[in-house]
């Protein structure tokens, strides 16, 4: 991301609704022309962030800046703000055209620039043959690039879709993911993207906040989100995670000796921990043999082979260690792949590179 201006932050957001605080503290910078997702589980206050740069809501304190001005106090239409919603809310009874000429014509700018607007504007969203349809004889993606249209003619300096892909079919929204990212590219405008889909979120966002119960649980790049999670919680939420909750033993030298159930594991460790600290290993990143022998590091768990779940590219493996713990272990597969082979109830041993786990405190 080459760009760095700040074009909106939130200042200690507060938003209670009936003396329920929804949204606490809420402190961001949101950067012109990025690509910005709010991820985290229904009912953690994405929508209500995104109601309140679009001038829906009001704070119940803090302080809103656009451009370095306090907007706190602006009106919804006087926002350079545009919403696209979940539902789309096209007018059912116009036609494409007059969808997406429908505010130019609000704003009394005359004909011949709305046509020249609205024509690029289609032709942004491949919709041009369209024009003259109804919305209901438009499948649910071409609608949802309608709804786009009509806001990006309107020139807003940041777009608010709010969980605008979900009423979309699995193959749809994955195209239209692709297309959405492509567009931003091109206008340049900034996006803020609301969704609780965390495979969205990586495949198209510059930059991911992950939100939990109206907190900001971490800000960063989809690889440092997926790569560092802060907590146990980011861990979790995004991608597949096995964890163990663990007790320091030693921190020196920028080693880390630490003891989950039977195990001793030493690790590089540059960080401070808590005595109670959490291991974290991603399925893919374990490596699993049949043999001891074969395995190429001190740190490992032994099991046996609990299930096999053939995917297409993955295969994913259910191990069970000698306490009782649930390990899920996932291998690329192709032909020569050795997992297919494994039968139920056979011993196995998993690994990984070393540095390839996390290391967490216990908040
Ligand atoms: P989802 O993914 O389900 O849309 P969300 O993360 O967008 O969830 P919000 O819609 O922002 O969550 O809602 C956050 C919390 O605020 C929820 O508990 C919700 O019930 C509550 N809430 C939202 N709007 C109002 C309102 N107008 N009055 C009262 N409570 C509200």
């Amino acid at each position: 991301l080459l760009v760095s201006k700040i074009l909106l932050s939130l200042n200690n957001i507060s938003k209670n609704f009936d003396k329920i605080e929804v949204l606490k503290n809420i402190n961001l910078d949101i950067y012109d022309g990025e690509f910005l997702t709010l991820l985290g589980p229904s009912g953690c206050g994405k929508t209500t962030i995104l109601r309140l740069i679009g001038g829906f809501e009001s704070p119940t304190s803090g302080e809103i800046f656009m451009n370095g001005k306090n907007i706190n106090n602006v009106s919804a239409e006087h926002r350079e703000t545009n919403t696209v919603f979940q539902s789309y809310a096209l007018f059912p009874h116009m036609s494409v055209y007059d969808n997406i000429a429908f505010g130019l014509k609000m704003k009394k700018i005359p004909k011949e620039p709305i046509a020249i607007e609205v024509k690029k504007a289609l032709e942004m969203v491949k919709l041009f043959e369209h024009k003259e349809k109804k919305p209901n004889e438009l499948s649910g993606g071409q609608q949802q690039r309608v709804a786009i249209a009509r806001a990006i003619v309107n020139k807003p300096l940041i777009l608010l879709l709010d969980e605008s892909l979900s009423a979309l079919d699995y193959k749809l929204r994955k195209e239209m993911q692709i297309e959405l990212k492509i567009l931003q590219r091109q206008l340049g405008i900034t996006f803020l993207f609301v969704t609780h889909d965390q495979e969205e979120a990586l495949s198209m966002s510059d930059r991911i906040v992950v939100m939990n119960k109206g907190k900001i649980e971490q800000i960063g790049t989809p690889k440092e989100v997926y790569e560092e999670p802060k907590n146990l919680f980011v861990a979790k939420f995004i991608g597949e995670a096995n964890t163990f909750v663990s007790t320091l033993l030693e921190l020196k030298d920028s080693r880390a000796k630490i003891q989950y159930k039977e195990s001793v594991f030493d690790l590089k460790c540059t960080k401070e921990l808590t005595k109670e600290c959490i291991m974290i290993i991603r399925p893919e990143d374990f490596r699993v043999e049949r043999n001891l022998e074969d395995v190429k590091s001190k740190n490992y768990f032994a099991g046996k082979l609990k299930d096999l779940i053939y995917k297409g590219t993955t295969i994913d493996l259910l191990i069970e260690t000698d306490d009782g713990e649930m390990l899920r272990a996932s291998e690329f597969y192709n032909e020569d792949s050795d997992a297919l082979g494994y039968m139920i109830g056979q011993p196995l041993y998993l690994y990984w590179v070393e540095g390839w786990e996390t290391l967490l405190c216990n908040e």
